[in-house]
């Protein structure tokens, strides 16, 4: 049976690119895999500036939103990832099988520390170490993620891949999973650039929990290409992005949103029927994670439950791993 595995980070407001790109594919996964393992990873959260009481906030934040979008934790793992201590002690174990210089030319690691204006922790050069034992300690086959993950999927391959060769078979080398639709959603004033939670603009963001009236302001002021023509084109990332957006709220592909729009009359109709779109897509998950939300002790018995869930796998696989390395007494 298929394992899947996924994180996503408790920071500020999770956006349409986070839904579109992972969220919608972890509810997915919930009928494919058994079983399908979903953490809130808190201790990624603490690699770049952050306020420690708000932290607690935010995992409650992107617990509830995760179950308003379809996560039923009868039916998935859903954990805190440093209710979890297998994580930390395999990223530690891991890390003398992971090479330092292609930590120094992540992507994520070079635009994140350029963006920091205090301390670049070391946390962060060490990020994608974390996030490999996140994945390798259950063994996970596939790992449901948007497209700026890639790098670091490839990073986690050869991780395992070079343990596994040092050690002997013991870790699952997982393979990457991004939706055929919406895997990189650009932010609605810069296009080029992806929605991102930490982006210096909110204006081209569109939050998960955005009221309608915000939401179709932002859609109003995306940024569109010179031209008439609705297409779905490389010299047209405005409007591709628009017509993305569009085919993953209804479950289409990027042609037919475009045959959509055959009669539109131009980018103004383009934005409103999107904004339209996005909007009766929200609406449900909005409602649903107000009254989520607002029952906290709920929230962490669910995440106490996903943790011992959690646990029992993660333990098999340290028990093996540091058997294999030769840490500890003898098994
Ligand atoms: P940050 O920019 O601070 O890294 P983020 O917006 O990327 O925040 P994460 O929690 O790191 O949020 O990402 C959660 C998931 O959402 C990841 O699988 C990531 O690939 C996906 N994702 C993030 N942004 C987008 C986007 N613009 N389009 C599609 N998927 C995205
Ligand atoms: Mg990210």
């Amino acid at each position: 049976m298929t394992v899947i595995f996924s994180g996503i980070q408790p920071t500020g407001r999770k956006h349409l690119g986070n839904l579109i790109g992972a969220i919608e594919q972890y509810v997915a996964g919930q009928d494919r895999a058994d079983p399908a393992i979903y953490c809130v990873v808190d201790l990624h959260a603490v690699t770049v500036d952050y306020d420690p009481a708000q932290l607690r906030e935010r995992v409650y934040d992107t617990t509830a939103l995760l179950m308003a979008a379809g996560l039923d934790p009868q039916r998935c793992v859903l954990f805190r990832q440093s209710d979890v201590r297998e994580h930390t002690e395999l990223s530690w174990l891991l890390s003398s099988v992971t090479e330092l210089g292609r930590l120094n030319r992540m992507h994520q690691f070079r635009d994140k520390s350029a963006a920091q204006r205090a301390l670049v922790s070391a946390g962060l050069l060490f990020y994608p170490v974390l996030q490999a034992a996140d994945v390798l300690a259950y063994r996970a086959h596939e790992v449901p993620v948007g497209e700026d993950q890639r790098e670091h999927i490839e990073l986690m391959r050869d991780v395992a891949m070079r343990f596994n060769s040092r050690s002997g078979e013991t870790l699952v080398v997982p393979e990457i999973r991004v939706p055929q639709v919406g895997a990189r959603i650009g932010d609605l004033q810069e296009p080029d650039r992806k929605m991102s939670t930490s982006a210096a603009s909110q204006a081209g963001t569109v939050y998960v929990l955005d009221e309608p009236a915000a939401i179709v302001k932002k859609f109003k002021r995306a940024v569109t290409d010179s031209g008439s023509e609705i297409v779905h084109a490389p010299d047209k990332p405005g409007v591709s992005n628009l017509l993305q957006i569009f085919a993953a709220t209804r479950g289409i592909g990027a042609r037919e949103a475009e045959a959509a729009f055959a009669d539109a009359r131009g980018y103004g109709d383009l934005k409103t029927a999107v904004a339209e779109a996005v909007v009766a897509h929200l609406a449900p998950v909005r409602e649903r994670y107000a009254a989520l939300r607002a029952d906290e002790a709920a929230l962490e018995a669910a995440l106490a439950v996903g943790a011992d869930k959690a646990r029992a796998i993660a333990a098999a696989t340290l028990a093996d791993v540091r058997d294999r390395m030769g840490v500890g007494a003898r098994v």
